[in-house]
């Protein structure tokens, strides 16, 4: 044993462009008119990293981030103030409370429930959701009267759009009930808008924005090409290379067979790192923009590419593994929030 000798560096590597994913908050927040944008940061950053992308959004100027979970708060809280991060779940028990107490971070109070919950443990500074017609989250209008609403000390009353990434009538009664709503609800600001929210205009932006797929490279409407950049870049090794014979069968199953002498490549990258078999043949990794395409099912651990393109590359060489989610081509069954959010640990890690 040597303790003492460091690890090698991994064979897989995802590099998240700060510069882009500041500049995207910046096109964002400018976007959103008057109001400020926030962030949603919950998912880890959407796989991109709560260490190495709250730091940046903070800078840029973000002052609102939002998680799902309280055990997303830790992480958070230790780049921003932790009353900065509202959580978007709410508090479902005395526990979730006494902790949204003690850590400072605010819940978005999602039902009569926990209204009565929060109220019963203190009360205090929280944001409100209520429901325009996505029926996940938040009370319905018919409930804003109710005294417990009444009580609390309301800073954000949200509503989330079902579907802002479309152009339906939809959109603007959502904005419509959110009005009603702030009229009868007493609060400090109000939001509604996610990224593709954001593209609707400023009558969407109220007071603060929610952005989230945007930040990250996403372009969920095309009012926002031209303003988003690609944020990931996702790379990978190549462990082996091997020359096939006709009739030779590739990976688990055998389902791509040679029908002439090739020369194909392992690479270090596979569905446990967010690289799904839905990815796989008809796709290709790519090296210095030549096409590699993917042979046989994608392992856990690594693909088979054909270096017909490229017969200079060896182990120890560098993939590009595409990674743009706003290029529709690469995404297959994969919504460009799947993509991202996949990613895997052995990614994350490095
Ligand atoms: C995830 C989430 C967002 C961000 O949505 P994007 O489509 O990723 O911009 C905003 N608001 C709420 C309530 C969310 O859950």
């Amino acid at each position: 044993m040597h303790p003492d000798t460091p690890q090698p560096p991994p064979s897989l590597r995802l590099t998240v462009d700060t510069d882009a994913l500041a500049a995207n908050w910046r096109a964002l927040d400018a976007l959103s008119g008057a109001a400020s944008a926030g962030a949603a940061v919950k998912a880890d950053a959407y796989g991109l990293g709560v260490d190495t992308c709250v730091p940046v959004l903070r800078d840029a100027g973000c002052e609102t981030f939002f998680v799902a979970h309280w055990s997303e708060v830790a992480g958070v809280a230790a780049h921003v103030p932790a009353d900065r991060i509202a959580v978007l779940h709410g508090v479902l028990s005395e526990a979730d409370c006494a902790y949204a107490r003690s850590i400072g971070a605010v819940p978005v109070i999602n039902s009569l429930d926990q209204a009565r919950l929060w109220q019963a443990s203190g009360g205090g500074r929280c944001h409100l959701m209520v429901d325009t017609g996505i029926n996940r989250l938040g009370i319905s209008l018919g409930e804003s009267g109710d005294p417990v609403i009444g009580g609390l000390a309301i800073d954000i009353l949200m509503s989330h759009l079902a579907s802002a990434d479309e152009t339906t009538a939809m959109n603007r009664m959502q904005a419509e009930l959110l009005r009603e709503a702030a009229d009868s609800i007493a609060h400090q600001r109000l939001s509604l808008a996610n990224s593709a929210g954001i593209a609707l205009g400023e009558a969407f932006a109220f007071d603060v924005t929610r952005p989230g797929l945007a930040l990250y490279g996403g372009v969920p409407r095309a009012e926002l090409e031209g303003h988003i950049r690609q944020v990931a870049r996702v790379e990978a090794q190549i462990i082996q290379c091997r020359q096939l014979a006709p009739g030779d069968a590739v990976g688990y199953n055998g389902t791509f067979i040679a029908n002439t002498p090739m020369r194909v490549g392992t690479v270090s990258i596979g569905y446990a790192d967010g690289f799904l078999r839905s990815r796989g043949p008809g796709n290709a990794l790519l090296h210095q923009g030549r096409p590699l395409p993917i042979l046989g099912k994608v392992s856990m651990d690594m693909v088979v590419t054909d270096l017909a393109a490229a017969p200079d590359l060896g182990p120890g060489d560098w993939i590009e593994v595409p990674w743009n989610i706003a290029d529709a081509a690469q995404q297959n069954t994969l919504s460009p929030y799947e993509m991202l959010t996949v990613l895997g640990r052995r990614l994350r890690g490095a």
